[in-house]
């Protein structure tokens, strides 16, 4: 077998499309093949053949993209799972325990705050929602002992809040609690928390890294020599974060599939292309909005008067494909979105084709009522790969 090239000083864009994924041993297929397979031949018992035995347990397909993911984090440890969803509950169950509490986005992803408020609310632990723009805010809500999780997303979703991961992993680190990075909408090619002080990043690689709307996945990245939160044994009395996450996605058992994880590998080759072409339309897009007198507010982190502009430029290496904007009415919003041809009204985001939205009534629906509910004239934009041109012209009849 040839050794394995060390990919850990190559570039973003070279890691993303080598690392994890050797040409196979046996064949010299130059993408690693979908191994569809559930178990594996041991030559006497126990004899286990690059260690694989079940394919809960590990896939030759997974454990590609988890390398890779791994790789394009700059983390030492990668976890494939059937949604995002998925690896934020294996993750949870792994570091907290009744009792315990959370700092929360007051924007969070409404499925992430579902998930701590309605299914880890009932097992004991509890939550504080916060402002992350605010990094005093977020130190007040820490309570030393007892805080076990700080979770930021940055940019939230929806409305594209920043927050400064470095002086937040400052506070966590200084509480004994865990630091959580959502970074699905920057991606790890736009920014790597892990390098800013962050424990652990948290992906649905359904997103931009999957890149194409086909297929539903999570991921974990691990940072090297991560712990689990002060005072916390992990399975088989070790302490290390990589081994707690490692145990609970076997017993828990919600990994990615063979197929899933092939396709979102592909995913993840292209993105950096993908990423500066989201990137590039988005800021247009922005531009073309903030001139409209039927948008009232453009939110978009690589707009100046963004109040997180300053901290996205020192975190990011680019502003990402997602805008949001108020057209002072719900009608108005709700007009827009059934008004597009080339933006398709749909939930979800970071596929190659452009997508419309309406948060409070679509993807925020189950946050209403709560401390994180989002605006009603809100609508947001996935911005697509498509030719901006006809974007701008979409959106310019969709408002007229
Ligand atoms: C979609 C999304 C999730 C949840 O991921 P699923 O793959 O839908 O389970 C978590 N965080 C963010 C920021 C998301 O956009």
């Amino acid at each position: 077998m040839q050794p394995e090239h060390d990919w850990t000083g190559a570039g973003f864009a070279t890691r993303a499309i080598h690392a994890g994924q050797d040409p196979d041993a046996a064949t010299g297929a130059v993408v690693p093949p979908i191994y569809q397979v559930s178990t594996y031949k041991q030559d006497g018992v126990g004899g286990l053949r690059g260690g694989y035995e079940y394919s809960r347990s590990a896939n030759p397909t997974r454990a590609a993209l988890e390398q890779a993911l791994a790789a394009a984090e700059g983390g030492s440890h990668g976890f494939a799972f059937a949604s995002g969803l998925a690896a934020e509950d294996t993750l949870l169950r792994a570091v907290l325990r009744p009792g315990d509490h959370v700092v929360v986005p007051d924007d969070a992803y409404g499925g992430t705050y579902r998930l701590i408020a309605r299914v880890f609310g009932p097992w004991g632990v509890e939550h504080t929602p916060v402002d992350l723009a605010d990094a005093d805010a977020v130190l007040a809500a820490i309570e030393p002992g007892r805080t076990k999780v700080v979770w930021v997303e940055t940019p939230t979703n929806p409305l594209l809040g920043i927050a400064d991961i470095e002086a937040i992993a400052a506070h966590a680190r200084a509480a004994g609690a865990l630091l959580v990075v959502d970074n699905t909408f920057a991606t790890p090619y736009l920014q790597r928390p892990l390098s800013l002080g962050a424990d652990v990043v948290v992906h649905s690689t359904t997103k931009y890294i999957g890149g194409h709307s086909d297929v539903v996945g999570g991921a974990l990245v691990v940072a090297d020599g991560a712990q689990l939160p002060v005072g916390l044994e992990g399975p088989a009395g070790t302490t290390t974060l990589a081994d707690a996450v490692a145990f609970h996605q076997n017993a828990s058992g919600a990994v990615a599939g063979p197929f899933d994880a092939w396709l979102t590998l592909r995913g993840l080759r292209t993105l950096a292309v993908r990423m500066d072409r989201h990137g590039q339309n988005a800021a247009a897009v922005a531009a073309f909005l903030e001139d409209h007198d039927k948008v009232t507010h453009v939110i978009y982190p690589g707009l100046p008067a963004h109040p997180g502009h300053a901290v996205a430029a020192r975190q990011m290496s680019g502003y990402g494909g997602m805008i949001s904007f108020r057209t002072g009415s719900v009608e108005t919003a709700l007009e827009v979105c059934s008004r597009t041809r080339v933006f398709t009204l749909a939930e979800s985001l970071g596929g190659v084709e452009s997508l419309i939205e309406h948060p409070g009534k679509m993807t925020h629906g189950s946050v209403a009522g709560t401390a994180l509910e989002v605006p009603d004239d809100l609508v947001r934009l996935s911005v697509g790969i498509e030719d901006v041109a006809d974007l701008i012209a979409d959106l310019a009849q969709a408002l007229a």
